[in-house]
């Protein structure tokens, strides 16, 4: 993406909605209501900072539709988050709960805050500043008083039963451990339900961090699967090249290579690596969390550019939004794209990969492991109940293989892309519901 070219969410979400109403009679009430969301609001949140002066950092949390469910999505920290991302980002969370049939509506949340673990000291001009919107280490003390001055604000439309926060870009299990603290001591009791990606002696959920990397890799097999039965792949060697490594990235980079596929590529925001025999993943992780992935001796660096432009088998964006545009999109080589990131292909970019034939695994269905396995987690935190590792991974691949198959399906019958399928099959769904509820009349 070119700088000052920020990837438009907004625009990109509604016309991915706009494409799949199209083939569906939606009342035009229903049609209408879906283009916004139910409800956005804005919040200040003044926090002391360690220095004694007092910082106003601004807020959102919207509430896209909740007549499927009660509302669900993360909430992200991040310097350049705006309230259309915010909008933008509930409207796919509703979507995506459809696709993988959970019982949830979409909501996401957002502070504008920037976290660099590399920041330098403040100058006097940035301390002076209004919020802290450059980069800079926020402490952990810092954080949590945001985070508690969030959820106060945030608190008369959230709860267990009407919306339930989650993670997201920069927020940790460790936040929404912090976030349920401070809910539970607004209520008067512990109340796990209110927030997923919890630590585990917090009612967390075993597998949860894995849970996106896990789903992407079941479509994927999936995706493989359908190549190979329509003679659309033949006995070659699967290969993969992977942006971006961190949580998503890694687990799929780690499950693709236990599975004895080639992992050839990876990148980071510090560059990227290649090496055309495999690389180590084990050996790259370790590699990764003592000196970066340039530390890893069994590859060559790359160009970040080049490795979405490498004639693998699998390509997956797991990293940023806008990855492939219309300036790279012609020559991305791959079969398949697996989009771990939300929103890493732009609509120009989509057409041309559509006309390439490349079978794209889009992010409402690719990337819906961990609102899944959040799901687990708040069923098991409304009955105080605990499920085994196991249990999660075999309800989890049964929820994205039953997705990816509705998908498909949906694909065939409108003959449509996957992405506009699965927005179809998200849709319908969503539409169903609210005529149900008497919601087109
Ligand atoms: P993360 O912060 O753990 O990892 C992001 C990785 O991308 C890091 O390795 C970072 O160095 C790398 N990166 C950043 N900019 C890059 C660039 N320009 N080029 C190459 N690499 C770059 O984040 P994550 O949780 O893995 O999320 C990644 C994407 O997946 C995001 O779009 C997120 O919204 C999406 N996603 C994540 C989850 C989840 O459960 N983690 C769920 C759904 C969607």
């Amino acid at each position: 993406m070119m700088a000052g070219d920020k990837f438009n969410f907004l625009k990109t979400a509604l016309q991915n909605y706009k494409n799949a109403a199209q083939y569906l009679n939606i009342p035009e009430r229903i049609y209408e209501s879906l283009k916004y969301p139910e409800r956005v609001i804005t919040v200040r949140m003044p926090v002391r900072m360690d220095d004694g002066t007092y910082k106003v950092f601004r807020g959102w949390r919207s509430q896209h539709c909740s007549w499927r469910g009660p509302l669900k999505g993360g909430i992200r920290f991040s310097a350049d988050v705006t309230q259309d991302e915010v909008i933008a980002l509930s409207m796919l969370m509703t979507y995506k709960c459809a696709v993988v049939d959970i019982p949830f509506g979409g909501a996401k949340g957002g502070i504008t805050v920037s976290l660099d673990d590399e920041a330098e000291e403040l100058t006097e001009e940035q301390k002076k500043a209004w919020c802290y919107r450059f980069p800079y280490k926020m402490s952990e003390r810092e954080l949590k008083h945001l985070t508690y001055e969030y959820i106060e604000k945030i608190y008369p439309i959230i709860g267990p039963r009407n919306d339930i926060p989650a993670p997201d870009v920069n927020t940790t299990p460790k936040v929404m451990g912090w976030i349920m603290d401070k809910y539970s001591a607004m209520v008067g009791h512990t109340e796990p339900a209110i927030v997923t990606g919890k630590p585990l002696s917090l009612a967390g959920c075993q597998g949860r961090n894995e849970a996106t990397g896990r789903g992407c890799v079941t479509t994927i097999l999936e995706a493989l699967d359908y190549l190979k039965k329509s003679n659309r792949l033949h006995h070659e060697e699967i290969t993969c090249a992977i942006q971006g490594f961190g949580n998503a990235g890694s687990v799929v980079a780690s499950l693709l290579s236990e599975l004895g596929y080639k992992v050839v590529a990876v990148s980071d925001r510090s560059g990227a690596i290649y090496n055309s025999q495999g690389l180590k993943i084990p050996e790259l992780i370790k590699a990764k969390n003592s000196e970066g992935l340039a530390s890893y001796k069994e590859a060559e660096s790359i160009n970040p550019d080049d490795l979405l432009t490498l004639p693998v088998t699998v390509l997956v964006p797991a990293a940023v939004e806008g990855a492939i545009t219309k300036n790279n999109a012609s020559a991305v080589k791959a079969r398949i794209i697996a989009e771990a990131a939300n929103g890493p292909t732009t609509p120009e970019a989509d057409k041309i990969l559509e006309e390439n034939g490349i079978f794209i695994i889009p992010d409402i269905l690719a990337n819906a492991g961990g609102v899944t396995v959040s799901y687990f987690e708040w069923v098991q935190g409304l009955e105080y109940l605990s499920w085994s590792l196991e249990e999660v991974e075999r309800r989890l691949q049964v929820k994205m293989t039953r997705a990816f198959e509705d998908v498909w399906k949906t694909k065939c019958k409108y003959n449509t892309s996957m992405r506009t399928a699965a927005f179809i099959t998200g849709l319908e769904r969503v539409v169903r519901a609210g005529l149900d509820r008497g919601k087109g009349v």
